[in-house]
């Protein structure tokens, strides 16, 4: 529960942290359904942290643990995709379910192998083009 709470406590400071890790996305879905079936939390570290998640934010109650991969880590999947990997709810699908894969992140971006899109990490020179 400490673990949680700590997790929470960096998560509002990361907000007032003027840079996120920006990526440039290419490619698109193919409708796989890997980001539904399998999704990690950086926060979530106990079942017990991972009630509480869903205690704070009540539209999460749609996800559920699905297993362990093989570093312990929770692996958890949505009840709203479908065997055919769609999502069942697609107009109310969540906000980050809209945003994936978003292009600015607070950490560093990995894609499901297969997915459609891919992730470009945005070199210092690209930062100067732009200014
Ligand atoms: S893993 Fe990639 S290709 Fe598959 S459904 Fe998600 S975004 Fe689409
Ligand atoms: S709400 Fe839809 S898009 Fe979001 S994780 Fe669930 S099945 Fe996927």
């Amino acid at each position: 529960m400490f673990n949680i709470i700590k997790s929470l406590y960096w998560e509002l400071l990361s907000y007032f942290v003027p840079e996120k890790i920006s990526y440039e996305i290419t490619g698109q879905c193919k409708k796989c359904g890997k980001c539904c079936n399998y999704m990690y939390s950086f926060d979530t570290y106990t079942e017990k942290e991972f009630k509480f998640m869903q205690f704070l934010y009540p539209a999460y109650k749609r996800f559920y643990i699905k297993g362990k991969d093989e570093f312990g880590n929770f692996i958890f999947a949505c009840k709203y995709v479908t065997k055919e990997g769609l999502c069942s709810v697609y107009d109310k699908r969540l906000a980050m379910c809209k945003r994936y894969p978003a292009p600015r992140i607070h950490y560093p971006a990995d894609l499901h192998e297969g997915c459609g899109y891919t992730v470009h990490k945005k070199l210092f020179k690209d930062y100067l083009k732009k200014e």
